[in-house]
């Protein structure tokens, strides 16, 4: 979008992967001279090291994060934990991905209104979905700070609710519970979806995903689905798909998510650094979560009515910024007949959210720099 040249990049790829050259070469020598190419070592490899990081029982390497969601809720249809046509509640600010997957199960996306704080779905959220039919949730862990507490957790529970965690964004947050345990993103529910997006915290070299679950049967149901909707060669038990994770992403997705912590703690740094020192009343800067592993900060979402002003100003500086994301899903010409209520802080948010640069590419000195600037903006 912004050509121009920026001192200080939203986001430049090639910064997050340098670091990792030399292991990545390695990986994907690895794979060439394995002679396996689809499925294999790296996979499952990657499936316990996921296991071993999220908490979750069952780890499957799908072909991106969309697909692990889509296949996930199919999977619930499939193993009759959901009936065609249920209501499934999600967030209406969330990215596109998580609205389409319910769609394409066959199940119908019910919008909740965010809250305008946390920007993530709230426990009264959930309760009003339960009261308007809701049979699943998807708490959609937005900018990487989970959307789960006691009180959701007490709700869905409650309700008999099938809990799909998005947690594309979120990979590695976790959270102490009142009772001590730490809740992980990937072991919060039935199930989970992770991307490996390149833009994402833990980015793959092109597409990736992984879905996790708790329970053999819907673990086995989605891996079923993603390889034909055979359970073993040439014999189909599902109408399936190929949403085959690559190995040789796999294998490059396997070098990063060894350093998951040390990656969302640098993120961590900046956004105490912008939260500390960013002071501008024209800016609202978001929700710290009392838990700081609860964020990974995939991205640090500043909101200002005077969006364009601020980004013309912030590029005329050298700062590049982005927008997630700029239509909520029930303004997009595919969803124009999807039923929903008002939604007036999605509409707002999706007005007013600007995201700040907090990538590899910017270092902590830069993020100093980059909230002097903003602190100089008049609104
Ligand atoms: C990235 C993302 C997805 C989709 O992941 P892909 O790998 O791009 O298909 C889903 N939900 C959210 C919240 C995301 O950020």
């Amino acid at each position: 979008m912004m050509t121009e040249f920026m001192k200080y990049p939203f986001l430049d790829l090639s910064d997050a992967t340098r670091p990792f050259r030399d292991e990545l070469v390695e990986a994907a020598r690895r794979v060439i001279d394995s002679g396996r190419y689809v499925g294999g070592d790296e996979n499952l490899s990657l499936e316990s090291e996921l296991s071993g990081l999220t908490g979750a029982t069952h780890a499957i390497g799908v072909s991106n994060g969309l697909d692990a969601l889509r296949l996930t809720l199919r999977a619930a249809v499939e193993t009759g934990r959901l009936a065609p046509g249920d209501k499934v509640a999600v967030a209406a600010n969330t990215f596109i991905a998580s609205v389409l997957a319910i769609s394409d199960a066959g199940l119908t996306p019910l919008l909740i209104d965010p809250d305008e704080t946390t920007m993530n779905i709230s426990s009264e959220g959930v309760a009003k979905a339960v009261a308007m039919g809701a049979r699943a949730v998807m708490p959609v862990h937005l900018y990487g700070c989970l959307a789960w507490d006691e009180e959701i957790a007490a709700e869905t529970e409650r309700s008999g609710l099938f809990l799909i965690e998005d947690a594309a964004q979120a990979i590695g947050a976790s959270r102490r519970m009142a009772d001590g345990s730490v809740a992980r993103a990937g072991s919060l529910g039935d199930a989970a979806a992770f991307s490996f997006y390149p833009t994402k915290n833990v980015g793959a070299l092109g597409d990736g995903g992984a879905a996790t679950a708790s329970d053999e049967k819907l673990a086995q149901t989605i891996r079923t689905l993603a390889n034909y909707g055979s359970d073993r060669r040439y014999h189909n038990v599902l109408i399936g798909f190929n949403c085959r994770l690559d190995p040789i992403q796999a294998a490059f997705i396997r070098v990063k998510l060894a350093h998951t912590d040390r990656l969302n703690e640098e993120r961590r740094k900046k956004a105490c650094i912008y939260n500390e020192s960013i002071v501008n009343p024209a800016i609202v800067k978001p929700a710290m979560p009392a838990d700081p592993n609860a964020a990974v900060w995939h991205q640090y979402v500043v909101r200002t009515d005077s969006r364009d002003r601020f980004r013309d100003y912030l590029a005329a500086n050298g700062v590049g910024t982005d927008i997630h994301y700029p239509t909520p899903p029930h303004m997009q010409p595919c969803y124009a007949s999807l039923a929903h209520g008002p939604l007036p802080v999605a509409e707002r948010l999706a007005a007013t959210v600007v995201s700040l640069p907090i990538a590899e590419s910017t270092s902590t000195d830069d993020a100093r720099i980059i909230a002097e600037i903003i602190n100089s903006y008049r609104g």
